[in-house]
């Protein structure tokens, strides 16, 4: 069991120099046991920060720069391209493109394992031919289904928020990487002070403990609900990877549907044990098909899902 140390500060040695713990913006012990444990099964130096969001913006201060172009993949995490569009006054600019090819000519080049909420998959050949800094979103993969920096990625970004603590009950990200790239974010994100709390970091050392459990059976139930879907007659696309608990599918009548469930939860975010879905056009707009529901399948029974999905599409043509 390990005891969350809450301290912000530890005294220097017997010389006055600071020990490995002496601030908590810079490093505490939970944190760095959280980051052992999800290095090792990442094949990496993981660093942990306030969010996923808090991870995605450490990464672009540390490797981008005015003038620098960042190609990203289209139909990914809306927050991640909002926030490039943020950045254009900084002189960071950013394009799209449909990441299961080739990339643009960039500096960076963005992709998502799979994509959010699209579910393409990235195109690690053509990624390994590109010249660019190589950077991978695997908040949805998590390393039971992919090591990212075995495939070439330089840097893995995750929003731990969602399957790495697995409960709805930490807002966390992390990123891991090697060599000098690691030595780049744990400088910028001292000194930003994008740091994860130490109760944070405690949910993440519990959720790590149940990943591969909590995933394996995500998937078995997603990869069910997948194949039924696509029989449903109110049903458009599905899109689901194949691994993992996030799908979409497209419905007439989103709102309809999302606001008709009983046991899956009509909110944002992923990757809990309780199933949620939500209409993604309420923050995204034009950018995704405009009947869009992206359900992530928690770890209730499937029948019980599916009797719940079924119920809310009977009644929507
Ligand atoms: N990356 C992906 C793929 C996400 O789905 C999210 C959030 O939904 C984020 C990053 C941002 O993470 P957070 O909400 O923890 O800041």
């Amino acid at each position: 069991m390990q005891t969350i140390d809450r301290s912000t500060v530890w005294p220097y040695d017997e010389h006055g120099e600071p020990e490995k713990f002496f601030y908590s913006r810079y490093d505490h012990p939970t944190g760095v046991a959280a980051e052992t444990e999800l290095g090792r099964l990442e094949g990496g130096d993981a660093l942990l920060y306030a969010s996923g969001m808090g991870a995605v913006t450490a990464t672009i201060l540390a490797f981008a720069k005015v003038g620098t172009t960042v190609a990203i993949a289209a139909g990914c995490y809306f927050g991640t391209s909002k926030l490039l569009g943020l950045l254009a006054p900084w002189g960071i600019d950013y394009v799209e493109f449909d990441q299961t090819g080739a990339p643009p000519e960039a500096d960076i080049v963005w992709v998502e394992a799979p994509a959010n909420p699209v579910l393409t998959m990235p195109n690690w050949e053509a990624l390994k031919a590109h010249p660019g800094l190589v950077i991978c979103d695997a908040t949805v993969a998590t390393p039971v289904y992919l090591r990212a920096l075995d495939e070439g990625a330089d840097v893995v970004v995750h929003s731990a928020t969602k399957f790495l603590t697995g409960h709805h009950d930490a807002l966390l990200g992390a990123t891991v990487s090697r060599d000098a790239h690691s030595a780049r974010l744990r400088e910028i994100r001292g000194n930003t002070g994008i740091t994860a709390s130490p109760d944070a970091a405690g949910s993440l050392l519990q959720g790590l403990e149940t990943l591969d459990v909590r995933m394996r059976r995500h998937t078995e139930t997603a990869a069910e609900i997948a194949r039924r879907l696509g029989e449903h007659p109110a049903v458009q696309t599905v899109r689901y990877p194949g691994f993992s608990g996030l799908l979409s599918f497209d419905v007439a009548d989103p709102r309809a549907v999302e606001t008709s469930t009983d046991l899956i939860l009509n909110a944002t975010s992923l990757g809990g044990v309780r199933s949620s879905m939500e209409s993604r056009a309420r923050w995204e707009g034009g950018r995704i098909p405009a009947g869009l529901l992206r359900l992530s399948v928690g770890l209730e029974d499937v029948d019980a899902i599916w009797a719940d999905l079924d119920q809310a599409l009977q009644s929507r043509p």
